[in-house]
């Protein structure tokens, strides 16, 4: 887990924001409203690419001193982003890849 670096001065205007994904289970009626600058996230996400090359998947980075989660793709790009609280709450589950709050970020 790369947290030890805070990204709280990467870039944070120019691009879109990024939405946690979170929803409720099962009904998916309630969403979360936190968001994160796509370049905070861009940049830990290519530090943890130079560090682990061809590496696809899940990352951990700190922002404004909490832990976020998103995950990361080979070719760069980012999806599936999560504040500090649902990562946690995700962090105490199991992993899948092909969940299903994953899939509505797309
Ligand atoms: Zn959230």
């Amino acid at each position: 887990m790369n947290v030890e670096k805070d990204y709280m001065n990467a870039p944070e205007t120019g691009r879109h924001l990024l939405k946690c994904v979170w929803t409720s289970h099962p009904d998916h009626e309630r969403r979360c409203e936190l968001r994160i600058p796509a370049g905070v996230v861009d940049a830990a996400w290519q530090e943890e690419l130079e560090l682990n090359r061809w590496h696809e998947g899940f990352f951990h980075f700190a922002w404004r001193g909490d832990v976020w989660l998103a995950y990361g793709f080979a070719d760069g790009r980012v999806r599936g982003v999560y504040c500090p609280e649902h990562r946690a709450e995700r962090d105490a589950r199991s992993f899948t890849l092909d969940s299903p709050e994953l899939a509505l970020s797309a």
